[in-house]
Protein backbone atom coordinates (compact mmCIF):
# COMPACT_ATOMS: atom_id res chain seq x y z
CA UNK A 1 0.00 0.00 0.00
CA UNK A 2 1.56 2.99 -0.67
CA UNK A 3 1.68 5.74 2.09
CA UNK A 4 -0.68 8.68 1.92
CA UNK A 5 0.22 12.34 2.10
CA UNK A 6 -1.13 13.93 5.10
CA UNK A 7 0.61 17.58 5.19
CA UNK A 8 3.32 19.08 2.80
CA UNK A 9 4.85 22.90 3.04
CA UNK A 10 8.30 24.91 3.97
CA UNK A 11 9.33 25.28 7.23
CA UNK A 12 12.68 26.12 8.95
CA UNK A 13 14.80 23.21 11.04
CA UNK A 14 17.48 23.18 13.71
CA UNK A 15 20.14 21.00 13.47
CA UNK A 16 20.22 18.28 15.41
CA UNK A 17 23.51 18.38 16.59
CA UNK A 18 23.35 14.34 16.71
CA UNK A 19 27.34 14.68 17.95
CA UNK A 20 28.26 17.70 20.45
CA UNK A 21 30.73 18.95 17.83
CA UNK A 22 28.40 19.36 15.10
CA UNK A 23 27.41 22.98 13.87
CA UNK A 24 24.11 24.91 14.63
CA UNK A 25 22.28 26.05 12.37
CA UNK A 26 18.63 26.63 10.79
CA UNK A 27 17.80 25.35 7.40
CA UNK A 28 14.71 25.92 5.20
CA UNK A 29 13.49 22.56 4.15
CA UNK A 30 10.22 20.83 2.33
CA UNK A 31 8.35 18.82 4.57
CA UNK A 32 6.09 16.08 3.52
CA UNK A 33 4.24 14.21 6.31
CA UNK A 34 2.51 10.99 4.82
CA UNK A 35 0.90 7.13 6.92
CA UNK A 36 4.37 6.23 7.36
CA UNK A 37 7.12 8.88 7.69
CA UNK A 38 8.04 12.68 7.86
CA UNK A 39 10.75 13.91 5.01
CA UNK A 40 12.39 16.84 4.43
CA UNK A 41 13.90 18.09 1.57
CA UNK A 42 15.70 20.39 0.05
CA UNK A 43 14.79 22.23 -3.09
CA UNK A 44 16.44 24.57 -4.99
CA UNK A 45 15.42 26.45 -8.20
CA UNK A 46 15.86 24.58 -11.18
CA UNK A 47 17.07 21.66 -9.39
CA UNK A 48 15.43 18.18 -8.32
CA UNK A 49 14.51 18.36 -4.65
CA UNK A 50 17.01 16.12 -2.39
CA UNK A 51 16.04 14.40 0.25
CA UNK A 52 18.07 15.19 3.53
CA UNK A 53 15.89 13.29 6.36
CA UNK A 54 13.15 10.77 6.74
CA UNK A 55 11.80 9.86 10.49
CA UNK A 56 9.81 6.79 10.20
CA UNK A 57 6.49 7.69 12.44
CA UNK A 58 6.70 4.63 14.66
CA UNK A 59 10.25 6.18 16.22
CA UNK A 60 8.34 9.36 16.97
CA UNK A 61 7.87 9.38 21.06
CA UNK A 62 6.92 13.16 21.70
CA UNK A 63 5.64 16.21 18.79
CA UNK A 64 4.72 19.16 20.88
CA UNK A 65 4.95 22.96 20.60
CA UNK A 66 8.22 24.31 22.25
CA UNK A 67 7.39 27.21 24.37
CA UNK A 68 10.24 29.58 24.10
CA UNK A 69 11.69 32.41 26.01
CA UNK A 70 14.65 33.54 23.41
CA UNK A 71 14.76 35.03 19.78
CA UNK A 72 14.90 32.48 17.33
CA UNK A 73 17.47 33.14 14.93
CA UNK A 74 15.64 32.15 11.53
CA UNK A 75 12.33 33.52 9.31
CA UNK A 76 9.58 31.19 11.02
CA UNK A 77 9.04 31.74 14.43
CA UNK A 78 6.70 29.14 15.75
CA UNK A 79 8.67 26.41 16.95
CA UNK A 80 7.48 22.79 17.64
CA UNK A 81 9.45 19.48 18.75
CA UNK A 82 9.58 15.99 17.28
CA UNK A 83 11.59 13.59 19.63
CA UNK A 84 12.28 10.25 17.97
CA UNK A 85 14.96 7.52 18.67
CA UNK A 86 17.34 9.77 21.03
CA UNK A 87 17.28 12.97 19.03
CA UNK A 88 14.85 16.36 19.10
CA UNK A 89 14.02 17.51 15.96
CA UNK A 90 12.85 21.44 16.11
CA UNK A 91 11.21 22.65 13.43
CA UNK A 92 9.69 26.36 13.14
CA UNK A 93 6.78 27.05 11.38
CA UNK A 94 5.55 30.44 9.49
CA UNK A 95 2.90 31.22 11.86
CA UNK A 96 0.62 29.53 14.57
CA UNK A 97 -2.01 27.81 12.70
CA UNK A 98 0.50 25.92 10.49
CA UNK A 99 2.21 25.11 13.99
CA UNK A 100 -0.94 23.89 15.17
CA UNK A 101 -1.90 21.92 11.96
CA UNK A 102 1.26 19.95 11.73
CA UNK A 103 1.55 19.69 15.53
CA UNK A 104 -2.08 17.91 15.63
CA UNK A 105 -1.89 15.51 12.51
CA UNK A 106 1.66 14.39 13.87
CA UNK A 107 -0.06 13.32 17.38
CA UNK A 108 -2.64 11.80 15.30
CA UNK A 109 -0.29 9.63 13.51
CA UNK A 110 2.08 8.78 16.29
CA UNK A 111 -0.61 8.28 19.11
CA UNK A 112 -0.28 4.77 19.57
CA UNK A 113 3.24 4.74 19.84
CA UNK A 114 5.32 4.36 22.76
CA UNK A 115 5.79 7.61 23.91
CA UNK A 116 6.69 9.58 26.86
CA UNK A 117 5.02 10.25 29.89
CA UNK A 118 6.65 13.93 30.23
CA UNK A 119 8.31 16.14 27.79
CA UNK A 120 10.45 19.50 28.04
CA UNK A 121 8.24 22.22 27.06
CA UNK A 122 11.39 24.62 26.51
CA UNK A 123 14.35 24.40 24.15
CA UNK A 124 17.44 22.23 25.06
CA UNK A 125 20.15 24.83 24.66
CA UNK A 126 24.16 25.23 25.47
CA UNK A 127 24.40 22.24 27.15
CA UNK A 128 20.83 22.62 29.24
CA UNK A 129 17.07 22.37 29.09
CA UNK A 130 15.93 25.53 28.97
CA UNK A 131 12.77 24.49 31.33
CA UNK A 132 14.14 22.71 34.07
CA UNK A 133 17.69 23.14 34.20
CA UNK A 134 18.63 19.59 33.47
CA UNK A 135 22.20 19.30 31.80
CA UNK A 136 21.54 15.91 30.68
CA UNK A 137 20.00 16.17 27.14
CA UNK A 138 17.94 13.15 27.18
CA UNK A 139 16.89 13.47 31.02
CA UNK A 140 13.22 12.83 31.33
CA UNK A 141 10.85 15.93 30.55
CA UNK A 142 9.70 18.02 33.59
CA UNK A 143 6.17 18.50 31.70
CA UNK A 144 3.42 15.99 31.37
CA UNK A 145 2.94 14.51 28.05
CA UNK A 146 -0.55 15.11 26.43
CA UNK A 147 -0.44 12.84 23.13
CA UNK A 148 -4.19 14.61 21.76
CA UNK A 149 -4.54 17.89 23.51
CA UNK A 150 -2.38 20.68 21.97
CA UNK A 151 -0.06 23.30 23.42
CA UNK A 152 0.07 23.55 27.56
CA UNK A 153 -2.77 22.81 29.41
CA UNK A 154 -5.20 26.10 31.02
CA UNK A 155 -6.29 24.73 34.24
CA UNK A 156 -4.19 26.81 36.76
CA UNK A 157 -5.23 26.46 40.45
CA UNK A 158 -4.78 28.59 42.85
CA UNK A 159 -1.69 30.39 42.88
CA UNK A 160 0.23 32.54 45.65
CA UNK A 161 1.31 36.14 43.69
CA UNK A 162 3.34 38.65 45.03
CA UNK A 163 2.66 42.55 43.99
CA UNK A 164 5.40 44.56 42.39
CA UNK A 165 3.90 48.02 42.70
CA UNK A 166 1.30 49.42 44.32
CA UNK A 167 -2.08 49.53 42.41
CA UNK A 168 -4.64 51.97 42.87
CA UNK A 169 -8.07 50.77 40.95
CA UNK A 170 -9.09 52.34 38.25
CA UNK A 171 -12.53 50.92 38.33
CA UNK A 172 -15.13 48.98 40.53
CA UNK A 173 -13.66 46.00 39.39
CA UNK A 174 -10.63 46.55 39.95
CA UNK A 175 -8.40 45.26 43.42
CA UNK A 176 -6.06 47.31 45.02
CA UNK A 177 -2.76 46.15 45.32
CA UNK A 178 -0.01 46.79 47.77
CA UNK A 179 3.30 46.26 47.09
CA UNK A 180 5.08 43.26 48.14
CA UNK A 181 1.72 41.71 49.73
CA UNK A 182 1.04 38.23 49.07
CA UNK A 183 -1.85 37.67 46.59
CA UNK A 184 -3.62 34.73 46.14
CA UNK A 185 -4.62 34.19 41.96
CA UNK A 186 -7.95 32.32 41.28
CA UNK A 187 -8.31 33.40 37.46
CA UNK A 188 -5.58 33.43 35.60
CA UNK A 189 -7.28 32.90 31.82
CA UNK A 190 -6.58 36.70 30.99
CA UNK A 191 -3.05 36.71 30.71
CA UNK A 192 -2.27 40.50 31.79
CA UNK A 193 -4.34 39.89 34.54
CA UNK A 194 -1.90 42.35 36.17
CA UNK A 195 0.25 45.44 34.94
CA UNK A 196 3.58 43.38 34.10
CA UNK A 197 4.74 41.55 31.10
CA UNK A 198 7.51 38.69 30.15
CA UNK A 199 10.85 40.08 32.06
CA UNK A 200 8.90 42.65 34.44
CA UNK A 201 11.58 42.93 36.62
CA UNK A 202 12.70 45.03 39.71
CA UNK A 203 14.87 45.26 42.61
CA UNK A 204 13.56 45.51 46.13
CA UNK A 205 15.00 45.47 49.87
CA UNK A 206 14.34 41.82 50.64
CA UNK A 207 13.26 40.65 54.10
CA UNK A 208 17.15 40.36 55.49
CA UNK A 209 18.74 43.49 56.33
CA UNK A 210 21.22 44.99 53.86
CA UNK A 211 20.24 42.02 51.34
CA UNK A 212 18.85 42.69 48.04
CA UNK A 213 16.11 41.21 45.69
CA UNK A 214 15.67 40.61 42.14
CA UNK A 215 11.91 40.04 41.46
CA UNK A 216 10.97 39.21 37.77
CA UNK A 217 7.76 38.39 36.44
CA UNK A 218 7.25 35.13 33.94
CA UNK A 219 5.02 32.91 31.91
CA UNK A 220 7.67 30.09 31.13
CA UNK A 221 6.86 26.87 32.08
CA UNK A 222 7.90 25.92 36.04
CA UNK A 223 10.19 22.83 36.82
CA UNK A 224 7.21 21.15 37.83
CA UNK A 225 5.95 22.19 34.46
CA UNK A 226 2.99 24.59 35.24
CA UNK A 227 2.84 27.30 32.99
CA UNK A 228 1.52 29.81 34.77
CA UNK A 229 2.24 33.55 34.91
CA UNK A 230 4.19 34.01 38.48
CA UNK A 231 6.53 36.71 39.86
CA UNK A 232 10.55 35.03 41.07
CA UNK A 233 13.14 36.10 43.43
CA UNK A 234 16.55 35.83 43.46
CA UNK A 235 18.68 36.85 45.95
CA UNK A 236 21.45 38.99 44.99
CA UNK A 237 24.89 37.14 46.52
CA UNK A 238 27.78 38.58 47.37
CA UNK A 239 31.36 36.68 47.39
CA UNK A 240 33.17 36.35 50.44
CA UNK A 241 36.64 37.09 48.90
CA UNK A 242 38.46 40.13 49.70
CA UNK A 243 37.21 42.34 46.65
CA UNK A 244 33.65 42.06 46.69
CA UNK A 245 31.41 40.38 43.72
CA UNK A 246 27.80 40.71 43.21
CA UNK A 247 25.80 37.78 41.62
CA UNK A 248 22.61 35.94 41.22
CA UNK A 249 23.41 32.99 38.84
CA UNK A 250 26.58 31.51 40.25
CA UNK A 251 28.72 31.70 37.21
CA UNK A 252 28.55 35.61 37.12
CA UNK A 253 30.35 37.87 38.61
CA UNK A 254 30.31 41.83 38.76
CA UNK A 255 31.53 44.11 41.00
CA UNK A 256 28.71 46.27 41.50
CA UNK A 257 24.51 45.82 41.20
CA UNK A 258 24.44 47.93 38.60
CA UNK A 259 26.51 45.80 36.54
CA UNK A 260 24.81 42.86 37.51
CA UNK A 261 21.40 44.18 36.29
CA UNK A 262 22.70 45.48 33.06
CA UNK A 263 24.13 42.58 32.28
CA UNK A 264 20.99 39.90 33.49
CA UNK A 265 19.02 42.51 31.00
CA UNK A 266 20.32 41.15 28.29
CA UNK A 267 21.18 37.50 29.12
CA UNK A 268 19.34 35.02 31.22
CA UNK A 269 22.01 33.05 32.39
CA UNK A 270 20.79 30.43 34.68
CA UNK A 271 17.38 33.03 36.12
CA UNK A 272 14.12 31.87 34.10
CA UNK A 273 14.34 34.94 31.76
CA UNK A 274 16.04 37.49 31.15
CA UNK A 275 15.22 40.59 32.88
CA UNK A 276 13.58 42.50 30.30
CA UNK A 277 11.95 45.39 31.74
CA UNK A 278 12.36 47.85 34.69
CA UNK A 279 8.86 48.08 36.68
CA UNK A 280 9.42 51.97 37.48
CA UNK A 281 6.93 53.72 40.12
CA UNK A 282 6.65 57.21 37.98
CA UNK A 283 7.63 56.10 34.39
CA UNK A 284 9.92 59.00 34.34
CA UNK A 285 13.40 56.84 34.00
CA UNK A 286 14.71 58.07 31.38
CA UNK A 287 15.60 61.38 32.86
CA UNK A 288 19.32 60.40 34.20
CA UNK A 289 19.94 62.99 37.81
CA UNK A 290 22.97 65.26 37.07
CA UNK A 291 24.04 64.50 40.63
CA UNK A 292 24.32 61.05 39.57
CA UNK A 293 26.35 61.43 36.65
CA UNK A 294 30.29 61.89 36.63
CA UNK A 295 32.13 62.85 34.08
CA UNK A 296 35.97 62.00 33.49
CA UNK A 297 37.97 62.37 30.29
CA UNK A 298 37.75 62.80 26.67
CA UNK A 299 36.98 59.94 24.44
CA UNK A 300 36.46 61.23 21.04
CA UNK A 301 34.23 64.19 19.73
CA UNK A 302 31.50 63.70 16.83
CA UNK A 303 29.24 65.23 15.17
CA UNK A 304 27.11 66.76 18.28
CA UNK A 305 29.85 67.26 19.80
CA UNK A 306 32.30 66.10 22.86
CA UNK A 307 32.08 61.90 24.26
CA UNK A 308 33.06 61.56 27.67
CA UNK A 309 33.84 59.18 29.81
CA UNK A 310 31.88 58.69 32.77
CA UNK A 311 30.36 57.07 35.44
CA UNK A 312 26.46 56.70 36.58
CA UNK A 313 25.34 55.02 39.55
CA UNK A 314 28.59 53.03 39.81
CA UNK A 315 28.44 51.73 35.92
CA UNK A 316 31.41 53.15 33.72
CA UNK A 317 29.41 54.99 30.77
CA UNK A 318 29.81 57.40 27.72
CA UNK A 319 28.34 60.94 27.50
CA UNK A 320 27.90 62.99 24.69
CA UNK A 321 27.58 66.11 25.58
CA UNK A 322 25.21 67.80 22.56
CA UNK A 323 26.31 71.55 21.48
CA UNK A 324 23.45 73.34 21.63
CA UNK A 325 23.64 74.51 17.68
CA UNK A 326 23.99 70.93 17.07
CA UNK A 327 20.30 69.30 17.43
CA UNK A 328 16.48 69.71 17.82
CA UNK A 329 16.16 69.38 21.76
CA UNK A 330 13.07 68.85 22.06
CA UNK A 331 11.97 66.61 19.39
CA UNK A 332 14.79 64.47 20.90
CA UNK A 333 13.92 64.40 23.88
CA UNK A 334 10.59 62.66 22.74
CA UNK A 335 12.31 60.55 20.61
CA UNK A 336 15.11 59.27 23.33
CA UNK A 337 12.06 57.88 25.26
CA UNK A 338 11.24 55.13 22.15
CA UNK A 339 14.89 54.79 21.66
CA UNK A 340 15.58 53.67 25.46
CA UNK A 341 13.12 50.85 25.38
CA UNK A 342 15.36 49.62 22.45
CA UNK A 343 17.11 46.94 24.07
CA UNK A 344 19.12 44.18 22.70
CA UNK A 345 23.10 42.88 23.33
CA UNK A 346 23.99 44.25 19.73
CA UNK A 347 23.06 47.17 20.47
CA UNK A 348 25.03 50.34 22.15
CA UNK A 349 22.35 50.79 24.66
CA UNK A 350 21.20 54.22 25.77
CA UNK A 351 20.75 54.40 29.40
CA UNK A 352 19.42 57.95 29.34
CA UNK A 353 19.15 61.97 28.88
CA UNK A 354 20.52 64.76 31.27
CA UNK A 355 17.99 67.19 30.09
CA UNK A 356 18.57 69.41 33.55
CA UNK A 357 22.06 70.00 32.62
CA UNK A 358 23.48 72.52 29.81
CA UNK A 359 24.57 71.09 27.17
CA UNK A 360 22.11 68.50 27.31
CA UNK A 361 23.90 64.91 27.10
CA UNK A 362 23.28 60.96 26.66
CA UNK A 363 24.82 58.41 28.31
CA UNK A 364 25.65 55.40 26.94
CA UNK A 365 27.02 52.02 27.70
CA UNK A 366 30.40 51.98 27.48
CA UNK A 367 32.77 50.09 24.73
CA UNK A 368 35.87 49.67 25.79
CA UNK A 369 37.38 48.81 22.11
CA UNK A 370 36.28 51.68 20.54
CA UNK A 371 34.53 52.30 16.96
CA UNK A 372 34.48 49.32 14.81
CA UNK A 373 36.51 51.06 11.66
CA UNK A 374 39.12 52.74 13.62
CA UNK A 375 39.28 48.88 15.65
CA UNK A 376 39.46 47.26 12.48
CA UNK A 377 42.55 49.52 11.20
CA UNK A 378 44.53 48.79 13.92
CA UNK A 379 44.17 45.23 13.57
CA UNK A 380 44.72 45.11 9.68
CA UNK A 381 46.53 41.86 8.53
CA UNK A 382 45.69 39.88 12.16
CA UNK A 383 42.22 39.74 11.37
CA UNK A 384 40.57 35.90 10.78
CA UNK A 385 37.75 34.66 8.72
CA UNK A 386 35.94 33.82 11.80
CA UNK A 387 36.76 37.47 13.59
CA UNK A 388 35.13 39.00 10.09
CA UNK A 389 32.56 36.80 10.07
CA UNK A 390 31.76 37.22 13.64
CA UNK A 391 31.43 41.13 13.03
CA UNK A 392 28.63 40.60 10.20
CA UNK A 393 27.12 38.21 12.30
CA UNK A 394 26.94 40.72 15.33
CA UNK A 395 26.03 43.59 13.19
CA UNK A 396 23.06 41.72 11.50
CA UNK A 397 21.67 41.17 14.88
CA UNK A 398 21.35 43.98 15.90
CA UNK A 399 19.98 45.30 12.87
CA UNK A 400 17.84 42.08 12.88
CA UNK A 401 16.30 43.46 16.29
CA UNK A 402 15.70 47.14 14.81
CA UNK A 403 13.81 45.85 11.73
CA UNK A 404 11.41 44.01 13.58
CA UNK A 405 10.67 47.04 15.48
CA UNK A 406 10.09 49.03 12.84
CA UNK A 407 13.19 51.30 13.62
CA UNK A 408 15.42 52.23 10.91
CA UNK A 409 19.02 53.46 11.75
CA UNK A 410 19.73 55.84 8.31
CA UNK A 411 23.24 55.54 9.19
CA UNK A 412 24.83 52.48 9.46
CA UNK A 413 28.81 52.23 8.79
CA UNK A 414 31.50 51.20 10.32
CA UNK A 415 32.44 53.83 12.17
CA UNK A 416 28.69 54.17 13.68
CA UNK A 417 29.43 50.55 15.53
CA UNK A 418 31.94 50.36 18.75
CA UNK A 419 33.03 47.26 20.19
CA UNK A 420 32.98 46.11 23.34
CA UNK A 421 35.52 44.62 25.80
CA UNK A 422 34.79 40.90 24.91
CA UNK A 423 34.95 42.05 21.06
CA UNK A 424 31.73 42.39 20.50
CA UNK A 425 30.56 44.50 17.82
CA UNK A 426 26.89 46.68 18.76
CA UNK A 427 25.34 49.03 16.38
CA UNK A 428 25.35 52.77 17.73
CA UNK A 429 23.78 55.88 16.90
CA UNK A 430 20.34 54.51 15.67
CA UNK A 431 18.18 57.10 14.57
CA UNK A 432 19.96 59.90 15.60
CA UNK A 433 20.96 61.87 11.86
CA UNK A 434 17.09 62.99 12.20
CA UNK A 435 18.03 65.22 15.17
CA UNK A 436 21.25 66.31 13.76
CA UNK A 437 20.57 70.52 12.64
CA UNK A 438 23.79 70.88 10.28
CA UNK A 439 22.66 71.40 6.67
CA UNK A 440 25.80 69.82 5.13
CA UNK A 441 24.81 66.58 6.72
CA UNK A 442 21.19 66.52 6.39
CA UNK A 443 21.14 66.80 2.54
CA UNK A 444 22.17 64.43 0.42
CA UNK A 445 24.05 67.03 -2.05
CA UNK A 446 26.01 67.86 0.40
CA UNK A 447 29.76 67.27 1.55
CA UNK A 448 28.69 65.29 4.72
CA UNK A 449 26.13 63.21 3.77
CA UNK A 450 27.12 59.62 3.90
CA UNK A 451 26.52 59.25 0.04
CA UNK A 452 29.20 56.16 -0.23
CA UNK A 453 27.02 54.26 2.52
CA UNK A 454 23.50 55.17 0.67
CA UNK A 455 21.11 53.43 -0.85
CA UNK A 456 19.90 55.16 -4.98
CA UNK A 457 16.21 55.79 -3.05
CA UNK A 458 17.98 57.44 -0.31
CA UNK A 459 20.21 59.98 -2.43
CA UNK A 460 17.70 60.16 -4.99
CA UNK A 461 14.62 60.90 -3.30
CA UNK A 462 15.26 60.48 0.52
CA UNK A 463 13.65 57.20 1.18
CA UNK A 464 14.77 55.86 3.81
CA UNK A 465 13.77 52.02 4.95
CA UNK A 466 15.17 48.83 6.74
CA UNK A 467 15.71 47.95 3.17
CA UNK A 468 17.98 51.23 2.85
CA UNK A 469 19.94 50.18 6.25
CA UNK A 470 20.16 46.69 4.29
CA UNK A 471 22.43 48.25 1.48
CA UNK A 472 24.30 50.26 4.01
CA UNK A 473 25.12 46.97 5.82
CA UNK A 474 26.38 45.74 2.23
CA UNK A 475 29.06 48.50 2.65
CA UNK A 476 30.07 48.15 6.13
CA UNK A 477 30.60 44.02 5.12
CA UNK A 478 32.78 45.68 2.85
CA UNK A 479 34.79 47.66 5.38
CA UNK A 480 35.23 44.76 7.68
CA UNK A 481 36.45 42.57 4.66
CA UNK A 482 38.97 45.25 3.41
CA UNK A 483 40.17 45.70 7.05
CA UNK A 484 38.53 49.41 7.51
CA UNK A 485 39.57 50.78 4.41
CA UNK A 486 37.50 53.75 3.45
CA UNK A 487 34.82 52.74 0.07
CA UNK A 488 35.16 54.39 -3.07
CA UNK A 489 38.36 55.71 -1.94
CA UNK A 490 40.10 58.18 -4.21
CA UNK A 491 36.08 59.05 -5.89
CA UNK A 492 34.33 61.98 -5.32
CA UNK A 493 30.19 61.57 -3.87
CA UNK A 494 29.23 62.66 -7.40
CA UNK A 495 31.47 60.46 -9.11
CA UNK A 496 29.84 57.50 -6.54
CA UNK A 497 26.82 58.35 -7.28
CA UNK A 498 27.08 58.24 -11.41
CA UNK A 499 28.89 54.77 -11.00
CA UNK A 500 25.96 53.64 -9.08
CA UNK A 501 23.62 54.72 -11.55
CA UNK A 502 25.51 52.47 -14.33
CA UNK A 503 25.00 49.84 -12.36
CA UNK A 504 28.53 49.45 -11.14
CA UNK A 505 29.12 48.42 -7.41
CA UNK A 506 32.11 47.79 -4.99
CA UNK A 507 34.75 45.26 -6.06
CA UNK A 508 35.05 42.01 -4.09
CA UNK A 509 37.10 42.67 -1.29
CA UNK A 510 40.39 40.29 -1.14
CA UNK A 511 39.60 38.52 1.69
CA UNK A 512 35.67 37.98 1.73
CA UNK A 513 34.94 34.73 0.31
CA UNK A 514 32.80 34.52 -2.55
CA UNK A 515 29.93 33.50 -0.33
CA UNK A 516 29.87 36.58 1.57
CA UNK A 517 30.29 38.77 -1.48
CA UNK A 518 27.30 37.70 -2.75
CA UNK A 519 25.49 38.79 0.30
CA UNK A 520 26.90 42.30 -0.72
CA UNK A 521 26.00 41.99 -3.62
CA UNK A 522 22.62 40.93 -2.75
CA UNK A 523 22.55 44.44 -0.53
CA UNK A 524 23.32 46.39 -3.37
CA UNK A 525 20.34 45.29 -5.42
CA UNK A 526 18.92 48.61 -6.86
CA UNK A 527 15.30 48.05 -6.10
CA UNK A 528 14.58 47.72 -2.38
CA UNK A 529 12.33 44.74 -2.87
CA UNK A 530 15.20 43.07 -4.40
CA UNK A 531 17.24 43.16 -1.00
CA UNK A 532 17.00 40.56 1.53
CA UNK A 533 15.58 41.37 5.12
CA UNK A 534 18.08 41.59 8.08
CA UNK A 535 16.06 38.65 9.31
CA UNK A 536 17.39 36.71 6.02
CA UNK A 537 21.10 37.76 6.36
CA UNK A 538 21.17 36.92 9.67
CA UNK A 539 20.10 33.37 8.95
CA UNK A 540 22.23 33.08 5.88
CA UNK A 541 25.86 34.58 7.80
CA UNK A 542 24.36 32.11 10.70
CA UNK A 543 25.05 29.25 8.35
CA UNK A 544 28.06 30.36 6.70
CA UNK A 545 29.80 30.60 10.37
CA UNK A 546 28.70 27.39 10.69
CA UNK A 547 30.57 25.60 8.23
P1 LIG B 1 28.74 61.31 17.07
O1 LIG B 1 27.63 60.32 17.01
O2 LIG B 1 28.41 62.54 17.83
O3 LIG B 1 29.34 61.58 15.73
P2 LIG B 1 30.50 59.26 17.76
O4 LIG B 1 29.50 58.26 18.11
O5 LIG B 1 31.19 59.17 16.44
O6 LIG B 1 29.88 60.68 17.93
O7 LIG B 1 31.60 59.27 18.91
C1 LIG B 1 32.88 59.86 18.77
C2 LIG B 1 33.93 58.96 19.40
O8 LIG B 1 33.66 58.80 20.80
C3 LIG B 1 33.89 57.55 18.84
O9 LIG B 1 34.72 57.44 17.71
C4 LIG B 1 34.41 56.71 19.99
O10 LIG B 1 35.81 56.70 20.00
C5 LIG B 1 33.92 57.47 21.20
N1 LIG B 1 32.66 56.85 21.70
C6 LIG B 1 31.40 57.15 21.33
N2 LIG B 1 30.49 56.41 21.98
C7 LIG B 1 31.19 55.60 22.80
C8 LIG B 1 30.82 54.57 23.74
N3 LIG B 1 29.55 54.24 23.94
N4 LIG B 1 31.81 53.94 24.41
C9 LIG B 1 33.11 54.27 24.17
N5 LIG B 1 33.51 55.19 23.31
C10 LIG B 1 32.58 55.87 22.63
Amino acid sequence: MFPRVILKGTMFKKSQQKKRTSPCNYKERFFVLDTQDLKYSERRPGKKPMVKGCIELHRIKCVEIVCSDVPIPCNYKYPFQVFHDNHYLYIFAPDNDCRQRWVRALKEETKSNSLVAKYHPNFWMDGKWRCCLQTEKLATGCHVYDPVGYGLPHDVGQRMVIALQDYTPLGDDDLPLLKDQEYILINSSHTDWWTGKEGAFMVRDSRQAGVYTVSVFTKAPGSNGEKNPRVKHYQIRQTETEEISFYLAEKYLFSTIPELIHYHQHNAAGLITRLRRPVSKDGGQWEVDPEELILGQELGSGQFGLVLEGRWKDIKVAVKMIREECMSDEEFKEEAKVMMKLSHCKLVQLYGVCTQRSPMCLVFEFMENGCLSEYLRARKGRLSQDMMLGMCLDVSEGMAYLESSNFIHRDLAARNCLVSKNNEVKVSDFGMTRFVLDDQYTSSQCSKFPVKWSAPEVIKYCKFSSKSDVWSFGVLMWEVYNEGRLPYENRTNAEVVESLSSGLRLLKPRLAPDSVHLLMEWCWKEKPEDRPSFALLLHELASLSDL
